[in-house]
């Protein structure tokens, strides 16, 4: 994308890597629902690293590394412009509502990225393709059991909420990824149409409604080739953390504020017969991928 030089490193353990290169990313996994990460861009003082997947290398096709290329060097224009999510709190915003804006804004960055590559002539990404979407809706699913049943979500609340954030974040991304393909002109009905039945059912239950707002809002949002005109505006970090609290109410979950003990709460909304449905589609859909493997 004619943007700021960068080294490229080939790992054969990308989670290693990354972890030991910015420390500020010591939980970082490269696990994305049924996939992996293909690469990550690191920016510290010192340098840019965009660290590829060598797996990842040795599989794909010189046309699908170059497209992994492009993306992450999106990732260093939009850090050369000030436009990525920034990790600290904004004055007088709440902690869970600063939470919800970085979940959404990193997803947001990969919208924007992904939105000029389609413009500028690369196929689809396999991150929104039916399949691999069908995979992150059960991954979704199954997440949100896996956070509701370990021991430790019981014990600490703040575990629990991190848990659930970070299956929603993951998914968050994995919408981001559709919208662009969306909005490019993938054509009515898509993502809907590309799932197959549980994709579907996961679809309507977690995202719905959702979908059309958040594919209205990414419509006004400029992709990283306008990064550093001005169009792109805080503004827009604040409306995709007001989608993704929906999001996460869809899912099931929610925060309230509780200003008596100068703290906030985090909340499971959801009916047993609800809750009940979603883990018997999940053990539906896990034994009938297994009978396929
Ligand atoms: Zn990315």
């Amino acid at each position: 994308m004619g943007r700021p030089d960068a080294e490229v490193v080939a790992a054969n353990d990308l989670q290693s890597a990354v972890r030991r290169l910015d420390s500020s990313l010591s939980a970082y996994t490269i696990r994305r629902g049924s996939g992996e990460v293909a690469a990550k861009t690191i920016v510290t003082p010192e340098a840019s690293v965009i660290v590829v997947n060598s797996k990842y290398l040795r599989e794909a096709s010189h046309l699908d590394v170059e497209r992994v290329l492009a993306h992450e060097a999106g990732h260093l224009a939009l850090e050369a412009h000030g436009e990525t999510v920034s990790p600290g709190r904004l004055n007088g915003e709440s902690e869970w509502r600063w939470k919800l804006r970085y979940l959404g804004g990193t997803a947001l960055e990969e919208y924007r990225i992904e939105r000029a590559l389609y413009e500028l002539g690369y196929g689809a990404s396999e991150m929104a393709e039916g399949e691999s979407v069908t995979g992150s809706l059960h991954a979704l699913n199954c997440g949100v059991f896996e956070a509701m049943t370990n021991p430790q979500s019981h014990a600490d609340v703040r575990f629990f909420e991190a848990r659930i954030l970070e299956v929603v974040s993951n998914f968050a991304k994995v919408l981001d990824y559709c919208g662009a393909l969306s909005l490019s002109g993938r054509g009515r009905g898509y993502p809907e149409r590309d799932l197959d039945r549980f994709g579907r059912a996961n679809w309507d239950d977690f995202v719905g409604s959702h979908w059309t707002e958040r594919i209205d809002f990414l419509a006004t949002v400029p992709d990283v080739r306008e990064s550093g005109t001005g169009k792109f505006t805080k503004e827009m970090w604040h409306q995709i953390a007001t989608l993704e609290e929906k999001l996460l109410k869809r899912v099931g979950f929610v925060f309230e504020d509780a200003p008596s003990i100068g703290t906030y709460g985090f909340f499971r909304r959801q009916s047993d017969q609800d809750t009940q449905s979603r883990l018997d589609r999940a053990t539906e859909e896990a034994m009938a991928r297994e009978s396929q493997a």
